[in-house]
């Protein structure tokens, strides 16, 4: 079968490409320019993957109507996961226009053309279902959607905080997904499947060339755990005790994968997450490593003293939890650790001699 992937060249997409090959689905990427195409035609041949199993086309404009037309033909499936996560935006629309047109158009493309699809997977996020800030611990499922978001970017436009610009463009991506997805249900043969990931950290294999070209997530993990003053000087408390959820990203693309392949995984929103954290569990977890790749710089200490060891104590600063019962009854996905996670990640922090 083959799977069209939006966004190739992303971080959480190599590794969906990577994982199709390696089920042995036939892959066609779509990138933005023509610059990203040789990267990634050289890593998969690298791994024995030539042009007859992935195919690198360049889709310059997500955000015209048409722009998936060509892209979607012929193809069994459609993994959607381009879309802006940066943090130097200043219009929300920068945000707003590619994500929810990006979404709308691939799902209009497919309608019009993909003869051959089944099942559409988008990439939302947590961002769509979680209220921020939370004053008691909060267990968030499928049922929750972030609706403040969009509410605060319209209200403040420009002088919105960046992250919520974000957030505000994967709640109106996903919202519109679904709402073209049930006025369209009589027309259509395939079904939509969406996944919503938490922070997603782990170890890149798309192009990179220096820590200041990280994606934005792991560029946090880069700049929390490892990375050498200055930002090693802004760790302050409040930072390291900063707690949110997280994936490692060869999980959210296993079930990016697994959504393609299990029926009932059709017609639903599904949050993949693999446990909780503050950027101190990350750094105690790479000091407590018991061998470590040789590494440029010292691991920072942080604050071990920061994290009290009494539950209840414990329970006031991992206020935000989901209920991730749906991802494993639909996918079933085994984990990584955080040790599993941090030992890859300085491993690949070391290869790249950083
Ligand atoms: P990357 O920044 O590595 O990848 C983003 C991809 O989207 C790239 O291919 C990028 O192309 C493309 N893209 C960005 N802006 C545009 C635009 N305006 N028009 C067309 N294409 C665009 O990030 P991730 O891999 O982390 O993100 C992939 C998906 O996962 C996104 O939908 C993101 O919202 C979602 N996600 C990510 C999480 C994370 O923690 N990483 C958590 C939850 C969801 P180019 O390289 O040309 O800019």
């Amino acid at each position: 079968a083959l799977i069209l992937v939006s966004g190739a060249n992303g971080y959480i997409a190599v590794w969906v490409v990577r994982l199709l090959l390696e089920r042995g689905f036939r892959v066609r990427g779509t990138v933005r320019s023509e610059s990203k195409v040789p990267y990634l035609l050289q890593y998969f041949n690298s791994l024995g993957y030539n042009e007859d199993k992935l195919e690198v086309i360049v889709v310059p404009d997500i955000t015209k109507e048409d722009a998936f037309d060509e892209a979607v033909k012929g193809v069994d499936g459609i993994e959607h996961t381009a879309s802006p996560f940066h943090s130097n935006v200043d219009d929300p629309h920068e945000f707003i226009n590619p994500a929810v047109n990006g979404t709308v158009g691939i799902l209009k493309s497919a309608l019009k053309y993909g003869d051959r699809v089944k099942r559409i997977i988008v990439t939302s996020s947590c961002a769509s279902v979680l209220s921020l800030p939370l004053s008691k611990p909060t267990i968030f499922s499928e049922e929750n959607w972030n609706t403040g978001a969009p509410k605060e970017v319209e209200e403040q436009g420009r002088a919105a905080p960046a992250m919520t610009k974000y957030r505000a463009s994967k709640v109106l991506a996903e919202q519109a997904a679904w709402k073209f997805y049930e006025d369209h249900k009589s027309e259509i043969r395939w079904d939509l499947s969406v996944i919503n990931p938490p922070y997603v950290f782990g170890p890149a294999i798309q192009a990179i060339s220096s820590p200041d070209h990280l994606n934005t997530s792991l560029r946090q993990w880069y700049d929390a755990v490892y990375a050498p003053s200055p930002p090693a000087a802004e760790r302050t408390p409040a930072l390291l005790l900063n707690a949110n959820a997280w994936v490692d990203v060869r999980d959210i693309a296993e079930a990016h994968v697994r959504a393609l392949e299990k029926e009932a995984a059709g017609g639903e929103r599904i949050i993949v997450c693999g446990g909780l954290f503050t950027w101190q569990d990350w750094i105690n977890t790479a000091n407590a490593l018991p061998s470590h790749p040789s590494l440029a710089h010292p691991l920072p200490k942080g604050d071990p003293s920061l994290l009290p060891e009494e539950p209840k104590e414990r329970e006031k600063i991992y206020l935000l939890s989901y209920d991730v019962s749906k991802a494993q009854r639909l996918l079933d996905i085994k984990y990584k650790t955080m040790e599993e996670t941090t030992r890859d990640s300085l491993e690949y922090f070391s290869k790249k001699g950083w």
